[in-house]
C-alpha cells in the first residue's frame, strides 16, 4: 500500500508538472498569437423563435495555432485568464467584430448586433470603453451593432465596477447580457443591481430540463425572472426540436444553439443566416 501510495504521487506529481510545462508553453505562444494574425472569429445566430428570423450574432473566438491546429476557447482562454493576456485578446476580438461590421456595412448588409464576450480583466481594464469608442468613430460602425455578454463569474468581487462600464456601454447603445445564467453564486442580486437587456440561460438547463423534473422547475423559473425583469431571455446550447418547442411554450422566445447551427466563419453565416429564415 506504502509503494502504491508513493508510485500514485510520483504520477500525480508527474501530471502537475507536465499540467505546468502546458500551460507555460501556450502562455508562451498565446503571447504572439495576436500579432502573428493567429486568431480568428466564428460567428452563431441567434434566432426569434417565433419568426424564424436572426436577431443577432455571438462572435466566439478561435486560435489557429501552429502545431496544435484549431484551439477551442476551453483550451486556452483559462490560460489567458490567468495572466492579462485575455485583454490583448478581447481588444482583437472587439476590432476583429467591428472590423467585420464595417465590411459587411460597406456591402450594403442590414447589421445584425454582434455579441462580444467580456472577462473581468477587460472591465478592470484602463480605458476599455474608451477604445471601444475609438474603434467605432474609426470604422463608422454604429454602437448598436455591438453587444456585450458577461457572465457571473467574471462580475465577482467588483460589481460597482462592472456596473459603471455596463452603464457606459448602455449610454452608447450597447446592449448588455448576463451570459451563463444559473451557474454563479449571485446571480440574484446582480440581477437586481445591474443594467442588463438580456439575460442568457446557460446551456446546462437546455440540456437537461426535459429529462429532469427539477431543472425543468429551474429554467422555467428562470424564465420567468427575466420576463418580470423587463430582459429579453434567451436560451444557449438548443439541439432539438422538442427544446425549442419547450421554450417557446414556456416564454423564452430567442434561442441560439447546434439546432440552428453551430459557430461558423465570417464567409458562411450570412449564408447560414439565409438558410435559418427560408426555414
Ligand atoms: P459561452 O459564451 O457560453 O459560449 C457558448 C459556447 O457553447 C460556445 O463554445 C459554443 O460553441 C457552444 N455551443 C453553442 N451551441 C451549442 C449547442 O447547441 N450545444 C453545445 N453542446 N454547445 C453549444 P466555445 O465557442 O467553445 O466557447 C466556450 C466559452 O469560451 C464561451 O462560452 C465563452 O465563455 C468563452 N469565450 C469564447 N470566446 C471568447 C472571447 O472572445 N472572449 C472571452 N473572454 N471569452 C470567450
Ligand atoms: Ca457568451
Ligand atoms: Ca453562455
Ligand atoms: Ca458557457
Amino acid at each position: 500500500a506504502k509503494s502504491l501510495g508513493r508510485s500514485r504521487s510520483v504520477v500525480f506529481e508527474t501530471m502537475m508538472e507536465s499540467n505546468q510545462l502546458e500551460f507555460y508553453r501556450l502562455e508562451h505562444d498565446l503571447d504572439t498569437a495576436v500579432e502573428k494574425n493567429q486568431l480568428v472569429l466564428a460567428f452563431q445566430p441567434k434566432v426569434d423563435l417565433l419568426s424564424g428570423h436572426v436577431v443577432g450574432l455571438e462572435a466566439l473566438v478561435r486560435w489557429n495555432h501552429p502545431s496544435r491546429g484549431y484551439c477551442y476557447p476551453k483550451v486556452f482562454i483559462s490560460v489567458a485568464e490567468r495572466s492579462d493576456q485575455i485583454i490583448r485578446i478581447d481588444r482583437w476580438v472587439m476590432r476583429a467584430a467591428i472590423e467585420a461590421q464595417a465590411k459587411w456595412l460597406a456591402a450594403g448588409r442590414t447589421l445584425l448586433p454582434i455579441a462580444i464576450n467580456l472577462s473581468m480583466a477587460d472591465i478592470l481594464s484602463t480605458d476599455m470603453v474608451g477604445y471601444l469608442d475609438r474603434l467605432l468613430a474609426e470604422s463608422g460602425v454604429p454602437a448598436g451593432a455591438l453587444e456585450v455578454e458577461v457572465t457571473e463569474s467574471s462580475m465577482m468581487g467588483e460589481p460597482e465596477k462592472t456596473k459603471t462600464v455596463m452603464q457606459a456601454l448602455n449610454l452608447r447603445g450597447i446592449a448588455t447580457t448576463l451570459d451563463d445564467f444559473g451557474t454563479g453564486f449571485s446571480s440574484l442580486s446582480y440581477l437586481r443591481q445591474l443594467p442588463l437587456q438580456s439575460l442568457k440561460i446557460d446551456q446546462s438547463f437546455i440540456q437537461s430540463m426535459l429529462k429532469d423534473g427539477n431543472a425543468e422547475k429551474l429554467t422555467q423559473t428562470i424564465i420567468a425572472m427575466g420576463l418580470a425583469l423587463e430582459m429579453r431571455v434567451v436560451a444557449e446550447g438548443v439541439e432539438t426540436m422538442e427544446q425549442m418547442r419547450w421554450l417557446v411554450e414556456h416564454g423564452c422566445l430567442i434561442g441560439q444553439g447546434y439546432f440552428f447551427s453551430p459557430p461558423v466563419s465570417a464567409d458562411n453565416i450570412h449564408g447560414v443566416v439565409e438558410r435559418i429564415e427560408q426555414n
